[in-house]
C-alpha cells in the first residue's frame, strides 16, 4: 500500500522556518509507523531526525505527532492511522531541536522538581520496604508511566502555559502521594496546592486520551485536588478542636 508520509522538518542551522516534506513509502498496514521512518532514513533521507530505542514502548523516546495525535510511533501501525497522507510532527509545547526532536530538558526538570523518588525517613531495612497488596493497587496505574511527554505534549493548558507542572509531574506525584512507604506526603500535598500544580488541571482530559500505557491521568489529578482538601478539612477542623479546648477569657 502505497502511503505519503508528510514528516515536519527543521534544522536550526539551516532553516528559517519548518516545513514538511512528503516521502512515498510502499507500507504494510501491519508495519509501525517507526518502522517507516527508519526505511525513510536508511533508504531515503539519511537527514532525517528523530529519537527512538527500545522500539517496544517501554522507553518512550519515540513519541510524536501522528496525524493530530500524540503517541509512540514505535506503538502506532500504518492501519491504525490509514489514509493516504500520514503527517508526522514533532511533540507541541516543546522546543524543537531538528525535525521532529523536541528539547525535554525544561519536562525533565519539571519531573525532578516534585522529587520522584520515595522518601522515608524510618531506620533502612535489612530487606524491601514491604505494602500490602492493598495499599500496592492505590499505584498499581501510575507506576506504568514512562516519560514519554506525549500527555504534556496534548495537555491544553500546557500549550498555553509554560509554568504548569503538566500532567506526566503530577503523575509522578499522585505516585509518591499515595504510596504507603513514603513519609513526605504532607509537603508533597503542600507543593500540589498551587494554581501551576494540580489546580492548574482544569480536565480537557486530552492527557488521558492519549497516554499510551493508559493511565488515568485526568482522575489520578482530581484525587490530588481532592487530597488536598481533605488535609485542610483536617487542619481546619484541628484548628477549632484547639481553639474550643482554650480556657474562657
Ligand atoms: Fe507518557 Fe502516560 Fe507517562 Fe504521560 S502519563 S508521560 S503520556 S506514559
Amino acid at each position: 500500500m502505497e502511503t505519503i508520509f508528510r514528516i515536519h522538518r527543521f534544522n536550526p542551522e539551516t532553516d528559517r522556518e519548518p516545513f514538511f516534506r512528503e516521502y512515498r513509502l510502499d507500507a504494510e498496514p501491519n508495519l509501525r509507523v517507526l518502522d517507516c521512518l527508519n526505511r525513510i532514513k536508511w533508504e531515503h533521507d539519511g537527514g532525517l531526525s528523530y529519537r527512538m530505542s527500545c522500539a517496544h514502548g517501554v522507553c518512550g523516546s519515540c513519541a510524536v505527532k501522528i496525524n493530530g495525535r500524540c503517541t509512540l510511533a514505535c506503538q502506532t501501525l500504518v492501519r491504525d492511522v490509514a489514509g493516504d497522507v500520514v503527517t508526522i510532527e514533532p511533540l507541541p509545547s516543546f522546543k524543537v531541536v531538528k525535525d521532529l526532536i523536541v528539547d525535554l530538558d525544561a519536562f525533565m526538570a519539571r519531573v525532578a522538581c516534585i522529587r520522584p523518588f520515595l522518601l522515608s525517613h524510618g531506620p533502612v531495612p535489612d530487606r524491601e520496604r514491604p505494602q500490602s497488596p492493598e495499599e500496592r493497587k492505590k499505584i498499581d496505574e501510575v507506576i506504568r508511566c514512562i516519560l514519554c511527554a506525549c500527555c504534556t505534549g496534548a495537555c491544553p493548558v500546557s500549550q498555553g502555559d509554560p509554568n504548569y507542572l503538566g500532567p506526566a509531574p503530577l503523575v509522578q506525584a499522585f505516585r509518591r502521594i499515595f504510596d504507603s512507604r513514603d513519609d513526605e506526603t504532607s509537603a508533597r500535598l503542600a507543593q500540589m496546592d498551587a494554581p501551576d500544580a494540580a489546580w492548574g488541571c482544569v480536565n480537557h482530559f486530552e492527557c488521558t486520551r492519549v497516554c499510551p500505557k493508559r493511565i488515568p491521568i485526568t482522575k489520578s489529578i482530581n484525587f490530588i485536588k481532592r487530597e488536598i482538601e481533605k488535609t485542610r478539612d483536617q487542619q481546619i477542623m484541628t484548628e477549632i478542636n484547639r481553639a474550643e479546648k482554650r480556657p474562657e477569657d
